[in-house]
């Protein structure tokens, strides 16, 4: 068997008509594992990927350029109410590219509520162990050492140690990380342990091809034989569509993250009534700490320290509560969470040396939709429950009591109108905040649901398989299968649900 290439369509958009037994759409963690598997076992593969091929020096470490490069809608991309940024990747490798490195598996738990509360019969603990394993093989995962967790993660966990809050340094997928801190731009040493450093190329290895600035488009013929998908080249910066071309596949696997791929099978005019609904965004609410003492949380690890007192699972509804997770970003990033206009900016900024911040995440209901623009784009709407709005003021509130034992002289909720907390007795105001629309800096990193899998097509838009009602052989592997969170963070329940679907779809033959 031959290897592989990467292919950048950029500098060749004229492309002719291409034929492949198995077409993959998205090079992330889905993608990625999926290639891999499928070409080792001798299927011919192709992988399309609309992001660029950025490794080494090419991840420059500045703001701008990257999260351009790097991002979905180069980092803009929002809810339609402006409330939360929804975060995603667009490079070879995908969203584990930018990630924050840190590794939650999937649980018996939630594998558990899957199967009772949604009927996936196929997902049990037995059937995803080996998957599971596999996930966390693939991310070499490991404890944080200890000389790595931060000043600033260290302040969390001080503060949390001092008014008895449960936590734990998580585990990360970082072989040989130098602090550099930029891991949410990319990590130009290849630290990060993501499909672009470990499956991909296992996929070239065995035989599979990726071509890069090849966005797919449309997939037509979904019932035939032969499906044909449409594919637009993009130029180098991945801006302009600038040539087109089709693909003719007996099997169509979209891997395109839970947004993208839900918008595939809308612009394609495929799925079933459950297709774009039941969108979980994990909404994640940063708080930051000002501290005299230099705190330089931007060396090192960005997020090492979670405090998980918060968090729970309910019965009924699956992975429950919070976490409070430290985290620090490049100057652009933290300019744009802190709610100031010009001066200002600059003189908050003056302190980022002394800052310390950290995210409420919030496993949310799946409340959220996908859908289209009239141009065909992403709309994403979501209604911001109750029960998520009083959990994120839980969480904010136990994050401001740890940064305050730690010794912060004042602690902010980042609002436009900003909350200060400068002792226990300002966290009522913490309980006033209404979370009215596009008034907090919430964001998502962690989107699943879209095509909801069930074990009936009146439950969900694919089956427990993957395979989309309504088609022959069109997938879906990654986490818009998801009937609820199936974790805080995504990365390695999708390297084991995507390990475990390419292992039936290979056994189907
Ligand atoms: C900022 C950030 C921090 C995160 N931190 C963590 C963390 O610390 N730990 C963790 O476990 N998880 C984390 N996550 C989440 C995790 O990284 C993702 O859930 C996971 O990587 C998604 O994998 P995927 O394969 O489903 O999709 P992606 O990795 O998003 O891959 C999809 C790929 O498909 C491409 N694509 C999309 N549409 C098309 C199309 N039409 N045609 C061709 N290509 C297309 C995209 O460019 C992208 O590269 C984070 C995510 C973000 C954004
Ligand atoms: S902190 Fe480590 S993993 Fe993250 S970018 Fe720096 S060297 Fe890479």
């Amino acid at each position: 068997m031959s290897a592989g290439a990467i292919h950048d369509l950029s500098s060749d958009p004229r492309q002719g008509e291409r034929s492949v037994d198995v077409l993959i759409i998205g090079s992330g963690c889905a993608g990625a594992t999926a290639a891999r598997a499928l070409a080792r076992a001798g299927r011919e593969v192709l992988v399309l990927e609309e992001g660029g091929d950025l490794t080494g020096q090419k991840l420059t470490q500045r703001d701008g350029r990257m999260y351009d490069q790097l991002y979905q809608d180069r980092g803009g991309r929002m809810t339609s109410d402006l409330t939360m940024a929804v975060l995603q990747g667009r490079v070879l490798g995908g969203s584990a590219v930018i990630n924050a490195s840190d590794v939650v598996p999937l649980s018996d738990e939630v594998l558990r509520f899957w199967q009772r509360k949604h009927g996936l019969t196929d997902y049990s603990v037995e059937h995803l162990e080996p998957h599971r394993h596999q996930a966390l093989a693939d991310l070499r995962a490991t404890p944080i050492p200890e000389e790595q967790v931060n000043r600033a993660n260290r302040l969390l966990r001080e503060g949390a140690a001092k008014i008895g809050a449960k936590g734990e340094v998580m585990l990360n997928n970082r072989v040989g990380c130098q602090g550099l801190g930029t891991c949410l731009i990319g990590c130009p040493i290849g630290a990060k342990q993501n499909p672009r450093v470990v499956a991909i190329p296992d996929a070239l290895a065995a035989g599979a091809t990726f071509l890069c600035r090849a966005r797919a488009v449309r997939i037509d013929d979904a019932s035939a034989e032969l499906k044909r998908v449409s594919v637009r080249v993009l130029d180098a910066n991945g801006y302009h569509e600038v040539g087109g071309f089709t693909v003719r596949a007996r099997v169509v696997i979209m891997a395109a993250s839970a947004v993208n791929s839900t918008q595939l099978v809308l612009r394609s005019g495929l799925g079933n009534q459950h297709a774009g609904k039941h969108l979980s965004l994990q909404p994640q609410l940063g708080i930051v700490a000002r501290f005299r003492e230099q705190v330089t949380p931007f060396r090192g690890i960005p997020q090492a320290y979670a405090v998980t007192e918060g968090e729970r699972f309910d019965d009924e509804r699956g992975l429950w509560g919070f976490r409070v997770e430290a985290i620090m970003g490049t100057p652009g990033i933290i300019a744009s969470l802190l709610p100031r206009l010009g001066a200002e900016v600059m003189g908050a900024m003056a302190a980022y040396p002394q800052l310390a911040a950290s995210l409420v995440l919030v496993p949310d209901e799946p409340s959220g939709t996908v859908g289209l623009t009239k141009a065909g784009r992403v709309r994403i709407d979501y209604e911001h429950k109750d029960n998520h709005k009083e959990r994120l003021r839980e969480g904010a509130k136990l994050a401001a009591r740890c940064y305050l034992a730690a010794g912060a002289y004042e602690v902010e909720v980042p609002m436009h109108r900003p909350v200060v907390v400068t002792s226990e007795r300002d966290l009522a105001l913490i309980d006033a905040i209404p979370f009215e629309p596009c008034t907090a800096p919430l964001m998502s990193a962690h989107q699943q649901g879209g095509l909801r899998m069930a074990a009936s097509e009146a439950e969900g838009a694919c089956a427990q398989n993957g395979l989309l009602y309504g088609t022959r052989d069109v997938y879906c592997f990654d986490a818009a299968l998801y009937p609820s969170s199936s974790s805080s963070h995504t990365q390695a329940p999708i390297l084991a649900t995507a390990s475990f679907l390419s292992e039936r779809l290979l056994a189907k033959g």
